[in-house]
């Protein structure tokens, strides 16, 4: 088995990971270079054709007999709307739906419909390649990491993962092979210090910071629905609703009843930072009935209200109906997009505001402990390092004789 890493080797995203026997071919994600940071932004195609590298020439010169898609991140998926003839692609039911309605409100086209949807633990048999995925716990909903099996080897590809979410860890290592020939491993967090908080840790946190504030905004990624659960579950606590804009609902609506919509819990209400004319608003508010909010309203109410880096005009409106100093934001991204001008350029309008700021994450991706307990338990041969910018920390910890940097490994 031939495992060629196209992209994605000592860089953080934009996987693109070829597996290939005699006989077939088949593509592990086809992730752009960009942050996924601003949902709203249109990704442009210049982009990716600079960064050099030619999703559309790989495709023509190679014939792939599909393409698994680990999850809805766009550096894992991003490349195929760029895309003129897609091979079959696999992906999650649920990861396609919130990827195909959040595409659609940016208004961009979805140029696929999946071969077939994965369920967990349920193999795919393309050729003489068979992919099994697991379903894993990450930033995104309806994740998965992938066991490829052919010409008798096993290789793991993790996709992106971690073991500090609301889905058990140890169900996930038990569910994987041991004594794999290979892992495809992502490493985030490779070489950084400390411990992933674990979800429900953030609950308590912010319910603290939530109880003697004026108004709560949170500032995060609509797409992140385990903390969509902790943002709800925290603002439960202290009594107060919690808002989600259009795009928001959207998602959260897609996951079903479960995970706070404004559909079917009492307390989460919808509203919309950006003008829209009618057509526009009937066809985003049409379900909500009367679980939709205006301004006024809102200002009338304790609220959190989920926010992204795009609502500084709305925020202004909400102010001068009713001051928002006293107001906390709660800050729950990647510490690194605060150097990213937009976010920058937000969290100073928050403090103008006479806003708090207040952080409150975690990581999406397993910390170095994690790490290692998964890397125990399967046990592989060679680990391949990929999503990562500290490769090195692989080697110190394994050796150059297991940790691969070849972009041609064959198994
Ligand atoms: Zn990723
Ligand atoms: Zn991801």
């Amino acid at each position: 088995m031939k495992i060629t890493v196209h992209r994605g080797m000592d860089q953080i995203g934009g996987n693109v990971i070829e597996i290939s026997t005699d006989k077939t071919k088949i593509l592990l994600d086809a992730g752009l270079e960009l942050n996924p940071i601003e949902e709203t932004e249109v990704i442009k195609t210049e982009d990716v054709v600079e960064n050099g590298f030619d999703f559309d020439k790989l495709l023509r010169e190679n014939d792939f007999s599909a393409i698994f898609i680990s999850h809805y991140h766009a550096d894992h998926v991003g490349l195929l709307s760029l895309a003129k003839n897609l091979p079959p692609v696999y992906m999650g039911k649920l990861a396609y739906d919130i990827f195909k309605a959040t595409e659609e409100y940016k208004n961009n086209i979805v140029n696929f419909v999946p071969a077939g949807y994965f369920y967990d633990s349920k193999p795919i048999i393309v050729g003489d390649i068979r992919v099994t995925p697991v379903f894993a716990d990450h930033s995104a909903c309806d994740a998965y990491s992938f066991i490829v099996e052919a010409e008798n080897k096993t290789v793991v590809y993790t996709g992106d993962f971690r073991g500090n979410g609301r889905k058990n860890f140890s169900s996930y290592l038990n569910k994987m092979p041991q004594n794999v020939d290979a892992v495809i491993c992502e490493g985030t967090n490779a070489g950084k210090d400390g411990v992933n908080a674990k979800e429900a840790e953030l609950e308590n946190k912010m319910a603290d910071v939530m109880e003697n504030a004026n108004q709560v905004f949170v500032l995060m990624s609509a797409l992140n629905i385990d903390r969509v659960v902790t943002v709800y579950k925290a603002a439960n606590k202290v009594k107060r609703i919690m808002l989600q804009d259009v795009y928001m609902s959207l998602v959260t609506n897609l996951c079903g009843n479960n995970i706070p919509n404004p559909c079917t819990f009492n307390n989460v209400y919808a509203f919309t930072s950006k003008g829209m004319d009618e057509e526009e608003y009937s066809k985003y508010f049409a379900g909500y009935g009367n679980k939709k909010m205006g301004e006024k309203q809102i200002a009338d109410k304790k609220f959190v209200m989920c926010v992204r880096s795009s609502f500084k005009n709305y925020l202004q409106k909400l102010n001068s109906i009713k001051p928002l100093s006293g107001s906390v934001l709660i800050y729950s991204m990647w510490d690194g997009y605060k150097n990213q001008k937009t976010i920058k350029a937000f969290l100073d309008f928050a403090q103008s505001l006479g806003m708090k700021i207040v952080d409150i994450h975690t990581s999406g991706h397993a910390d170095c402990n994690d790490l290692e307990r998964f890397l125990e338990k399967i046990n592989p041969q060679y680990i391949i390092p990929v999503h990562t910018v500290n490769t090195e920390w692989f080697v110190e910890k394994y050796g150059t004789e297991k940790v691969v940097r070849d972009k041609i490994f064959i198994v």
